[in-house]
């Protein structure tokens, strides 16, 4: 048996084991090594018959009585059935379409079972549980010890599938452990980093994963392989970043006066969060490496104003800049928000979408897109803003040497690679509204500087957050209705675009876009101009509909979530967000911040059928803090960093993903990977670690 042997050579494999086994992407020998338990169980875990409740996972430890191999009475299905009994009490058990295991075990059997506790005529049973003959039971079992540790006594459970039991996977692994494929596996981490940092080699760290005798060497062994996990994906992000320091960039000269200047345009100066920012920036773009850095800040923080001064600098130093959003929505505001911040500058400023052609400064000017492009590649324009319309292949510039790139992970690799490619090795810089906890951003931006603007414009009100219970429904609506009459307007939030089966339970609970607009245009606020906006829309129809909104010709707007993040509309100053316990704390942040634009009292209310004192409480920590980092934080606790990043997709492991809330972890993977990069770049002096790495960045995919 070797590393690579495949699994269905190295084990004799059956029924569905073939299957279960290649969805979980388990192809070697190496591959089972490397799949680990989820958790272990403990003593703790044991349970008595007295105690079971419907729907328990249950495992227990007794004697099987009186199995026979029986049909069932209604459709002829052969099964096992008989009582399992410990000191507490019975329960029948049943296994269908196993007759054999009647054969099996013979009453009196000591036997542990572990299986799903169910209910039929109002009595439980146990259905195919896992069984396994033991000698006895396990020692700290007995009324004295429950509530005392059982940590000597574990055993593994993997991740859950359908077709391949935790104990196969446990007798596998050990078979291979006895066969001493343990020394074929070389250690691809360092020895004296392992050092450092108290990490158990390679193989030591597969035996305690898989067969711990202790708790702690488990949790020791996790921590080696969740270290080395995102101490390749830090590898791999210095390892771009290297290669982007590598070639000059364009300098942008007088960058410091320019920005200075900029201010002076300005109807306010700079924050000194902004202005900490813009000092970076300065820094960046005066120098002959070229500026990679995201700049994280809340929704109206000011960050486009940031990005704006940076943009005054490039076309002040003859050059040009492209500012890439996700969306025309936001493209649309960003160019409104630029040609009023550079109206007397000179500078020119145009806007391209899939649906318009604008130039905005010095003269307004609606276009043909062939006739904008050329002025693109002309130079005649000075900052191209757009969506992902800049990155087709036609549009080219002259001497593009800033890309701004918005809300940056809503687009892909590839895509702000081609932007980039515009220039010649233009500075970059990202902007996002979108809080994320240190660790993540460690992790998924390793290869750019990050910069926070942590503090709002002076002046700016943060919503009151209201949670609001069923049945104090009317109530709002009556509190939203004098704000309405006093002309500003109003958000309401929906999990969701529709319903399509009006008769399901959800339809209760779970409120949908297009039933919602009916329902309030009907019952609710029937005299106010109501419409819809959703990622099932076209284009245009959105941008319409935004526009209508920000003139004030819409008094209402429902939406689903994923719209727009960054828009602003300052009269509007209102929002209502339904089936609140569906959203993370973050997102819920900032879909409030949508109403934080103006100087008026904005409210947001938060409606919730829940009653989980778990969702309140999470919900009462929106209404004390305004602050969108210690909500990332908390949401990162409580929901995981797989929920909140998109990493579930990545294949990044479950182990790496517990890692990522370990900041000082994250922080060491990221110092020793740059330490490794910066004097052996391409890791010819670490073969291993370079083997490893190109398998492990084959198989895991940031976008
Ligand atoms: P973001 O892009 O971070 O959402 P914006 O740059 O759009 O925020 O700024 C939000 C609003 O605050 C805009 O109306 C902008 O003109 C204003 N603003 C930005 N910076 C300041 C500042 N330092 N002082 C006062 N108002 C500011
Ligand atoms: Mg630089």
């Amino acid at each position: 048996m070797q590393p690579d042997t495949p699994i269905g050579k190295a084990f004799r494999l059956t029924g569905s084991q073939p299957k279960a086994l290649k969805r979980l992407g388990i192809n070697t020998v190496r591959d089972l090594l490397f799949h680990f338990p989820s958790r272990y169980t403990t003593v703790e875990d044991i349970k008595f018959v007295e105690e079971l409740e419907v729907g328990d996972h249950a495992i227990l430890y007794g004697t099987i009585e009186k199995l026979e191999a029986k049909k069932t009475w209604r459709k002829k299905m052969t099964m096992a059935e008989g009582r399992f009994s410990d000191d507490t009490g019975t329960i029948q058990v049943v296994w269908f379409n196993q007759p054999y295991i009647a054969k099996m075990l013979h009453s009196g059997t000591l036997v542990k079972l572990e299986g799903k506790v169910q209910e039929r005529k109002e009595k439980l049973y146990i259905s195919n549980p896992e069984f396994e003959k033991v000698a006895g039971v396990p020692q700290k079992v007995g009324d004295s010890l429950w509530g005392e540790s059982g940590e000597e006594w574990s055993f593994p459970v993997y991740p859950e599938t359908s077709g391949i039991t935790s104990k196969w996977m446990w007798h596998a692994i050990k078979k291979a452990f006895s066969k001493g494929i343990l020394d074929e596996l070389e250690d691809p981490l360092p020895e004296k980093l392992r050092e450092e940092y108290n990490l158990p080699p390679l193989k030591t760290s597969l035996i305690w994963i898989h067969t711990p005798e202790k708790m702690r060497d488990a949790e020791t062994a996790r921590k080696r392989f969740s270290f080395e996990e995102i101490f390749y994906i830090q590898l791999s992000k210095q390892q771009s970043r290297r290669a982007l320091e590598e070639d000059g960039a364009e300098v942008i000269s007088d960058a410091k006066e320019s920005m200075n200047e900029f201010e002076t345009f300005l109807p306010f100066s700079f924050t000194s969060a902004q202005r900490k920012v813009v000092d970076e920036i300065i820094e960046d773009i005066s120098t002959p490496p070229a500026m990679s850095r995201l700049v994280e800040g809340d929704v109206g923080s000011g960050k486009t104003a940031v990005a704006a001064a940076t943009a005054y600098a490039a076309a002040h130093a003859g050059f040009q800049c492209a500012y890439m959003a996700p969306t025309s929505i936001l493209a649309n505001q960003h160019a409104l928000s630029f040609a009023e911040y550079f109206k007397d500058t000179g500078i020119s400023i145009a806007l391209l979408t899939a649906s318009t052609a604008n130039v905005y400064t010095p003269t307004h000017l609606e276009m043909e897109k062939e006739a904008l492009i050329e002025y693109v590649e002309q130079g005649r324009v000075d900052i191209l803003i757009g969506t992902h319309a800049l990155i087709q292949k036609h549009v080219k510039f002259k001497n593009l040497a800033l890309a701004l790139i918005d809300e940056q992970h809503r687009f892909g690799v590839r895509q702000r690679k081609k932007l980039a490619g515009k220039g010649e090795l233009p500075h970059l810089l990202s902007l996002t509204a979108t809080p994320i906890p240190r660790t993540l951003a460690l992790t998924l931006y390793g290869d750019l500087d990050i910069s926070v603007i942590n503090e709002l414009p002076p002046g700016r009100k943060y919503p009151e957050t209201h949670l609001v219970l069923p049945s104090k429904r009317e109530g709002v609506y009556e509190a939203v209705r004098k704000e309405l009459e006093e002309g500003r307007q109003l958000y309401v939030i929906c999990p969701r675009i529709n319903e399509p089966d009006p008769r399901k339970e959800t339809a209760l609970y779970m409120k949908s876009v297009e039933a919602e607009t009916e329902r309030l245009q009907k019952k609710v606020f029937s005299k106010y101009t109501i419409e819809m906006l959703h990622g099932r829309m076209k284009s245009e129809e959105k941008d319409e509909i935004m526009k209508r909104f920000s003139n004030g010709e819409i008094d209402i707007l429902v939406s689903t979530s994923v719209i727009e993040v960054g828009v602003s509309v300052a009269n509007a100053t209102q929002i209502i967000i339904e089936g609140a316990e569906r959203f993370g704390l973050a997102q819920l942040h900032q879909l409030r911040g949508r109403v934080m634009r103006s100087t008026h009292q904005p409210h947001c209310y938060l409606f919730t059928n829940s009653d989980s004192e778990h969702t309140l409480r999470r919900l009462k920590a929106l209404q004390k803090s305004a602050n969108g980092f210690e909500l990332a934080e908390q949401d990162l606790l409580e929901r995981g960093p797989g929920e909140l990043s998109g990493l579930r997709q990545s294949g990044i492991s479950d182990v790496a993903m517990e890692a990522l809330k370990n900041l000082k972890m994250v922080e060491a993977a990221r110092t020793e990977a740059r330490r490794i990069i910066e004097s052996d770049p391409n890791l010819e002096d670490h073969p291993q670690l370079q083997k490893h790495l190109e398998t492990y960045v084959k198989e895991v995919h940031f976008e």
